[in-house]
């Protein structure tokens, strides 16, 4: 009898798709798009439905799992990471917020990949400040009619249900609600993909919305607590963030040891140069720290005695050191194959790229930083 668990199951699985899948979907061809068949293959090995429990279809893998499960995904390639753990954060919202009937309409064709999942909450006007949003959702007859626009949406244009975040009082934080926004709806238009750094295979482009007329179905979780919604998935997707990061810098770091071993300079191979040693040993260091502090958040999320605050802090301390340790071992990786750091062949200069967009989404690592602050300073 096997005694392999659920989770090196799931993880196994992840291996097998990212090798035999991601490679043929690296090319110009499919840049700033969701190739489908790509999604269908992670989808169809169970991984679309990461974060829906098992009653509607999917395998409710824990925090642990979710983010080991981005961190391999992101050794490979950073895009699909993207995606799908924004699709596993919306699987996540409807599962904690969504009514029966959403649950059941929803889930199950979320999990076997039939829809794609987006987030959006950014506005062209509202960023790091995301409780200023302005899109608006007037109350009409039988629903709400949805004004205003949304900017840098992760699998915009490609997804097909989209929960929106929008202004249904004047009150700040209190006054907004979430929505869930099928693509098809009408009065909702998509603009182009933005040409954008790096992490070609997650397209991201603006929303805008003229009118669009939504049932009251559609509401996600009560009216004007949008903004808990908001903060609940996030807190969750900022460990993936921490764990795709990881990802990266574990990518860059291995890319950089193979180098230094095989290429010779004065007559010795580079990583017999004390300097490159401390390198490296520092690299090394500084992933070991972020895959502790993102375990440590994943715990945390995972267990039911842990408060929100806690939550709050051990996800932003992770997602703010990993990103930051991500960065600093991608541009080191860059230094340490010199000349060959530079050329697109050689990987590093994409992990490089990937890790600054990590410092900068679900909260740029200023934000972190005030939180962890926040959370430290006013601690009774
Ligand atoms: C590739 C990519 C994918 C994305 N995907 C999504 C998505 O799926 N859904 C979604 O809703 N959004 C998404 N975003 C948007 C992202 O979450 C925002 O870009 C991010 O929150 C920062 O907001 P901003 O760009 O408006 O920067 P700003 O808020 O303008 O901030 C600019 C800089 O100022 C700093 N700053 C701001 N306020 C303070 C302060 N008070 N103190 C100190 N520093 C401060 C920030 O940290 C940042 O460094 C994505 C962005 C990118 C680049």
């Amino acid at each position: 009898m096997s005694t392999i668990t659920p989770d090196a199951l799931v993880l196994e699985t992840i291996e097998r798709v990212c090798r035999s899948e991601i490679a043929k979907y690296q090319t110009e061809q499919f840049y700033n798009t969701v190739p489908r068949p790509l999604f269908k293959a992670f989808s169809d090995a169970g991984l679309a439905g990461l974060s829906v429990p098992e009653s509607h279809g999917g395998i409710a893998a824990s925090a642990k799992t979710c983010a080991a499960a981005f961190e391999r995904i992101s050794r490979y390639d950073l895009g699909p990471a993207i995606f799908l753990s924004v699709h596993a954060m919306v699987c996540g919202l409807i599962s904690r917020f969504g009514s029966n009937e959403q649950k059941e309409s929803l889930l199950p064709r979320l999990a076997s990949g039939e829809l794609l999942g987006a987030f959006a909450l950014t506005e062209p006007g509202a960023g790091s400040d995301a409780q200023s949003l302005t899109t608006e959702a007037a109350i009409v007859s039988g629903g709400f009619s949805l004004k205003g626009n949304k900017c840098y949406i992760t699998s915009a244009g490609f997804a097909d249900l989209y929960v929106v975040f929008a202004r249904t009082s004047d009150a700040a934080g209190a006054g907004i609600s979430a929505f869930l926004v099928p693509a098809s709806t009408k009065g909702m238009s998509i603009g182009s993909p933005e040409k954008k750094m790096g992490c070609e295979l997650s397209p991201i482009a603006s929303l805008f919305f003229d009118g669009a007329v939504i049932p009251t179905s559609a509401l996600l979780g009560p009216l004007n607590q949008g903004f808990r919604v908001a903060l609940s998935g996030l807190a969750g997707g900022r460990i993936n963030i921490a764990a795709c990061a990881n990802g990266v810098a574990s990518a860059a770091l291995d890319a950089a040891v193979r180098h230094i071993k095989e290429r010779k300079q004065f007559g010795k191979a580079l990583s017999e140069f004390q300097g490159l040693q401390f390198m490296v040993a520092d690299m090394h260091s500084r992933l070991e720290a972020a895959r502790l502090l993102t375990d440590k958040a994943a715990q945390d999320l995972d267990s039911p005695s842990a408060s929100v605050s806690s939550t709050r802090l051990s996800s932003s301390v992770a997602k703010c050191f990993a990103t930051d340790a991500a960065m600093s071992i991608a541009t080191d990786a860059v230094q340490l194959l010199g000349g060959a750091g530079y050329i697109k062949e050689y990987l590093v200069e994409r992990y490089m790229r990937e890790a600054k967009m990590l410092q900068i989404v679900e909260g740029a690592n200023q934000i972190q930083r005030m939180i962890i602050a926040r959370d430290i300073l006013e601690a009774p």
